[in-house]
């Protein structure tokens, strides 16, 4: 999963980025809402968050700019303490939902979580196929109930399969979403995580389409 983050205030970017990678996703910055605007258009994301006010170009413009070009991706929005008109006009700009200054991180973590399972139409944070089972909030992975230890790579990959059960995912889709733009993005790296992933798993979990990419057999 990979995150975009466009917030001015370095500090909390800092603070931000360091809390989303260790919750395992990708992450991209912009400091600016020009910056922002552009990796958001021009990249591939599942889940952006976004600070209203922003030099440049302030937050709401950049959202509506997205939404008029017709990005559907989730967006979180940060916005002042106590400013209701703030969150009302986010809402109506295409935000799909809100955080008030000063928050706590694993509020902000749990909204995204909830952001990305939503925009694939999934209720629980518990993902599940067959034994296997990933625990979103917490980012552990069991098999039969006993723990899975995975690398962070390996970790993200599971997590988009888990994500899209069923569905046919390209080797595109899998570097564009597991990577940050300064990653050292090599589509063979991706076959090596999912070699490595498969030894960790029941046969057959990951099923090679060819030509076209893998896709997660849950087990009838
Ligand atoms: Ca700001």
């Amino acid at each position: 999963m990979r995150v975009l983050l466009v917030e001015d205030d370095s500090t909390l970017r800092a603070q931000l980025r360091a809390g989303l990678q260790d919750a395992g996703y990708a992450v991209d910055e912009a400091d600016n809402g020009r910056d922002g605007h552009h990796l958001g258009a021009g990249e591939a994301f599942d889940a952006v968050i976004l600070d209203l006010g922003l030099p440049v170009l302030d937050g709401i413009s950049v959202l509506k700019r997205w939404r008029e070009a017709g990005l559907t991706l989730p967006v979180l929005i940060l916005t002042a303490r106590d400013s209701w008109h703030e969150k009302v006009a986010g809402i109506d700009a295409g935000a799909d939902d809100y955080l008030a200054k000063p928050f706590h991180m694993e509020e902000l973590l749990a909204r995204v979580r909830a952001l990305i399972r939503r925009a694939q139409g999934l209720a629980s944070p518990l993902l599940q196929c067959g034994a296997l089972t990933l625990d979103t909030r917490s980012s552990r992975v069991t098999l039969n109930g006993q723990p899975v230890a995975l690398t962070s790579h390996e970790f993200r990959l599971l997590a988009y399969l888990m994500h899209r059960p069923g569905s046919v995912v390209s080797r595109t889709e899998l570097t564009e979403h597991l990577y940050a733009q300064d990653f050292d993005r090599d589509s063979n790296t991706i076959e090596v995580f999912v070699g490595r992933l498969r030894r960790k798993l029941p046969p057959d979990t990951i099923e090679t389409v060819r030509g076209m990419g893998y896709r997660l057999v849950t087990p009838p």
